[in-house]
Order: structure tokens, then sequence, then C-alpha cells
């Protein structure tokens, strides 16, 4: 299945508005990823047989980043906020884990491999190309070097239990306290009451 780089970059410049080194990132590491766990094309929905692709709904994926390279990596694996299949641990690291449903461990544990970028990879991208300024530098760089001059990759266990599915249907509740009706399992239950994460004080926000 064709995915090559030039092609997912010129995907990937469409969908964030611009093309820069944490794309080619994201791109990578996502492509990379992808190679190692064996997960065909996801933008394929019908094979050249006539059947539908089983690749398209295997990965969950979480980024530990809210940057650029989190868009790349949802153009390359098909992994989208809205599906439940992408999914932001914030830790503000250039890192994936790309977790694999037909993988299954233990219990409600699934194969995964994490990559992350290497700190190392920029003074390389320098070393290759000093000429050029930084984003340039980068993006040039980024593409042409070695997988392993560019990413750690680590493979890890990762539980996924069923509400946290991508197609997962569960109980709603109201809050007691807001009234507002929350999905799944988003409530905590305080003295016998269900309460919202927001009323039980993790509100990100206050009233004017
Ligand atoms: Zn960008
Ligand atoms: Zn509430």
């Amino acid at each position: 299945m064709g995915m090559g780089l030039d092609e997912l970059l010129q995907e990937a410049e469409v969908a964030h508005g611009h093309l820069c080194a944490g794309q080619v990132l994201g791109v990578r590491m996502a492509m990379l990823a992808m190679r190692e766990l064996g997960v065909g094309d996801p933008r394929v929905r019908v094979l050249e047989s006539g059947a539908l692709n089983p690749d398209r709904k295997r990965l969950v994926t979480f980024v530990e980043i809210d940057r650029c390279a989190t868009d790349a990596i949802g153009v390359v694996t098909g992994c989208r906020v809205g599906k439940r299949a992408l999914k932001l641990r914030d830790f503000g690291k250039m890192a994936a884990t790309f977790v694999d449903l037909y993988a299954k461990l233990e219990g409600d544990e699934y194969k995964g491999l994490r990559v992350v970028a290497l700190e190392s990879s920029k003074g390389r991208a320098k070393e290759l190309y000093p000429e050029l300024e930084k984003n340039a530098q980068q993006m040039k760089a980024y593409r042409e070097m070695p997988d392993d001059e560019l990413f750690a990759m680590q493979w890890v266990r990762v539980p996924l239990p069923a509400s946290e599915f991508p197609g997962y249907k569960g109980e709603r509740v109201v809050c007691a306290s807001c009234g507002e009706g929350v999905n799944f399992d988003r409530f905590v239950e305080r003295d016998g009451v269900r309460v919202c994460l927001g009323c039980a004080g993790g509100e990100y926000y206050r009233a004017l």
C-alpha cells in the first residue's frame, strides 16, 4: 500500500495549514510505527480484493504533545480525537505510543510501540545543513535522516479498557450538582451521588 513520505507530507500540510519540521517528524514517527507494527494504510477503505481494509480501525494512538506533530500523526494513522482513537496525554514530549488493537495481551492490555524523537536530532540537523535557517534545516534533515538518528523505540503494554475503545457506548449520567449530561465513566461518585469531573474540582474555567 502506498504510504510514501512525500505524499503523506502533502496531506499533512493540507490538514495542518503549513509544512514544518514538526510535521515531518510526526509523519515519519507514525510511518515508522506502522511499519514496525505491520499496519497497512488506514486511509484505504476497500482493499484491491474488494474486502474492507481491516487495518482502518486497528490503531489507537496516544500522543504526548499538543503541537504540529500531533496533526501529522492523525493524518498518517487515521486516528482522530472525534473517533476516540487519538488520545492526548500532554507530557510536553515529542513522543507517541501506537497501540495495536489486534495485539491483545493479558487482561485489558494491548501491545504498542512508543516512539520518541531524540533530542540529538536537532544537533544532527545543524551539522548536516549549517547554511540553512533552523526550520529549513530541520525540515530538510528530518526528511533524510535514518530512523535511528531521529527516534528511539520501545515496545510497551498499554491498558485500554473497553470504555476507552473508539466505538464504546456506555451509560450516560446526569451530574447531581450542575445537571449536565456526562458520557461513559467521566464522573466521580461522592457521598452516593455522581458528579461530573468539573464539579468534582477539575474545572478549567470560572464563571464571569
Ligand atoms: Zn507546524
Ligand atoms: Zn457537574
